[in-house]
């Protein structure tokens, strides 16, 4: 009898899942198992978030780090452009906005997450770095207050504020630093000419709180010496009220752009029966990434309480796969036990730096080398190609400053 799998999200975490059990079935295929693959996204192309920041900062075209999710299979899956609204966990189907019912034998929930943030704000617009709109709303506020200042009598400068010392606050501090001290400052040169600040907000003493201090303060020397960047470390926000900005140590005011990058969490469509979730809201899940009370539901990538990173969510997609058809073979899966092997963060042009296998690397090779992942990690080969001509260019010429 054919077994009907649904994948809702087509992120990192889902979009890999149908991607590895497409191919999995397609070898299987002389076992005789007989199953279908529907895969939910409301969105009808998948994002590849680690190259936001270079959008928010008009080093790449908004496209170029997007892909058509119809393009990214075969005929082994079924897409479909809707929103999940309702999940019958014990039922086994889900029910989309367009009221389409679609029964299941294996359910993935892999939703992802929300940028989330943990202070009051009251008269004020914040800008988050989640999806593709968001980094374009991002530059666009930046061109935006530029433009005005430049049309101001007193050209005063320009102040902008990312909160989050985390990995993202920190990649796009210094792509926005590079943006507005570079290509910005030769097109608006009336603008506070040499005075234009950028400043990181980080609630731990040192930035990437969680990870070796040593990483941090090199980091923060680089953003600082070489990026212009004003780093205030232990500010814990308050509140932001009238774009005045209250922390554990003081008051910013005057701020014209604040982004927060202060982290996320987890998201999962509203209607869904009680299921268990930590106290920040991840859904808990077994050994094997199922929710404990429903077997055959698989919860990955930013849901479930793994780190929240695009590697977690492929590794734990080809192993929600390979159990998936195991256990239509009648087998049992084994644990799901992963350890990412390290990180690399980008800081603008010609700097990364990094832990891999536990060791500290940076500098410019290091650069060349996350560029290098990145760029074969793009899912659409036409888009891999302009995205290197268009680094290439970059290192030669200012980046985009088209505000639509
Ligand atoms: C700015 C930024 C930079 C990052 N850089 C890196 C990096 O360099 N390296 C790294 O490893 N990780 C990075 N990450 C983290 C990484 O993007 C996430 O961990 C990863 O995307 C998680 O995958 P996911 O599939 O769980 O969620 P997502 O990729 O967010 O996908 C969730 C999908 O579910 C869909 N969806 C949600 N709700 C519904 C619904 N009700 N119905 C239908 N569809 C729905 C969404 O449209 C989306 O397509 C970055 C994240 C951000 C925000």
């Amino acid at each position: 009898m054919q077994k009907n799998i649904v994948i809702v999200g087509a992120g990192f975490a889902g979009l890999y899942t149908a991607k590895y059990l497409e191919k999995r079935l397609k070898l299987l295929k002389s076992k005789k198992i007989e199953a279908s693959i529907a895969l939910i996204d409301q969105n009808n192309y998948f994002t590849f978030t680690p190259l936001l920041h270079e959008v928010a900062s008009g080093g790449l075209e908004r496209e170029l780090i997007l892909h058509p999710i119809r393009e990214a299979f075969g005929t082994g899956v079924s897409f479909i452009n809707s929103k999940v609204e309702r999940v019958h966990l014990g039922k086994n189907f889900v029910m989309t906005s367009d009221k389409i019912q679609l029964p299941y034998d294996y359910l993935v929930l892999a939703t992802g997450s929300v940028s989330s943030l943990k202070y009051d704000v009251l008269n004020t617009e914040i800008f988050k770095l989640k999806t593709v709109n968001d980094a374009y709303n991002i530059k666009s506020a930046i061109l935006t207050v530029f433009e005005r200042k430049q049309n101001s009598l007193l050209n005063p400068p320009i102040k902008v504020v990312i909160v989050g010392g985390g990995p993202t606050g920190v990649e796009l501090v210094a792509e926005l630093a590079e943006y507005m001290h570079g290509t910005l400052a030769r097109l608006y040169k009336h603008v506070g000419p040499g005075q234009n600040q950028i400043l990181l907000l980080n609630s731990a003493g040192h930035l990437l709180g969680s990870f070796d201090k040593r990483l941090g303060e090199r980091i923060e020397k680089y953003l600082v010496q070489k990026l212009n960047v004003k780093v205030i470390n232990n500010s814990k926000i308050i509140s932001i009220e009238d774009f005045v900005i209250k922390s554990s140590n003081g008051e910013i005011r005057g701020a014209d752009v604040i982004i927060d990058a202060s982290g996320v969490r987890a998201m999962y469509p509203d209607l869904i029966p009680a299921i268990d979730t930590d106290e920040k809201n991840n859904i808990i899940t077994d050994d094997f990434l199922r929710i404990p009370e429903y077997p055959n539901v698989y919860a990955l990538g930013d849901v479930g309480q793994f780190y929240k990173l695009a590697q977690t969510a492929v590794n734990q997609a080809e192993y929600a796969a390979k159990s998936i058809v195991n256990l239509m073979l009648n087998k049992q899966p084994k644990q799901y036990t992963f350890k990412p092997k390290g990180f690399l963060l980008s800081l603008g042009k010609n700097y990364a730096i990094g832990s891999l296998f536990n060791v500290l690397i940076f500098g410019k090779p290091v650069w060349f080398l996350w560029r290098t992942i990145y760029l074969f990690k793009v899912l659409n080969s036409r888009h891999r190609i302009k995205i290197a001509l268009n680094w290439t260019l970059n290192l030669f010429s200012d980046r985009d400053t088209t505000n639509i």
